[in-house]
């Protein structure tokens, strides 16, 4: 599959395709999205959203959540604050998310049956990571949202002027739910 990308890729430059998209590193509407990877919504978000190439930061992970206070999402969320002019930020989980129930029973089968061994996985937890927790759903998706924005607007290093809001998006028909606290 990457090869084939390759091939697309070379064409696509040859044929310029990228003009329509150019436009520089600060977001235009000065927003960030945090959201779910979910393949539903690689091109649903934005078009739903109205976000065109160089609107807005999208931060993307399993489940659109910040897990912990200094994690990789809340690192992007200073630095699109910070450096790139950010000043309202969407928390956009969805319907029927992937995320929501995962387990770690699930990962723990799966790993195992693909040579991970316990020796690693107790090599891990040596090390502080709870995996049980690291790798579990959220299960409710509201309060997952709630909890979310609650860690974004009471950090210790983001600025009382910054707007954080919770939303749910439809997966389907990409329709927008706010999550009041
Ligand atoms: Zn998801």
């Amino acid at each position: 599959m990457i090869d084939q990308i390759l091939d697309y890729n070379h064409h696509f430059v040859q044929a310029k395709g990228y003009e329509k998209f150019i436009t520089d590193k600060y977001p235009d509407k000065k927003l960030a999205v945090l959201s779910c990877m979910d393949t539903r919504l690689t091109e649903l978000l934005p078009a739903a959203l109205g976000l065109k190439n160089g609107d807005a930061k999208i931060i993307k992970n399993a489940g659109g959540l910040v897990i912990s206070p200094f994690d990789s999402a809340m690192r992007s969320i200073i630095v699109a604050v910070y450096e790139l002019g950010v000043q309202e930020i969407m928390v956009v989980a969805h319907s029927n998310c992937g995320a929501c129930h995962m387990s770690y029973s699930h990962f723990y089968k799966e790993m195992t049956a693909r040579g991970i061994s316990d020796e690693t996985l107790n090599v891990i937890r040596k090390c502080g990571i709870d995996l049980n927790t690291w790798l579990e759903g959220f299960r409710d998706t509201p309060e997952s949202v709630r909890k979310t924005v609650e860690v974004i607007r009471t950090h210790p290093l983001i600025p009382q002027d910054i707007v954080v809001r919770g939303f749910i998006i439809d997966s389907e028909t990409g329709a927008l739910t706010e999550v009041k606290g």
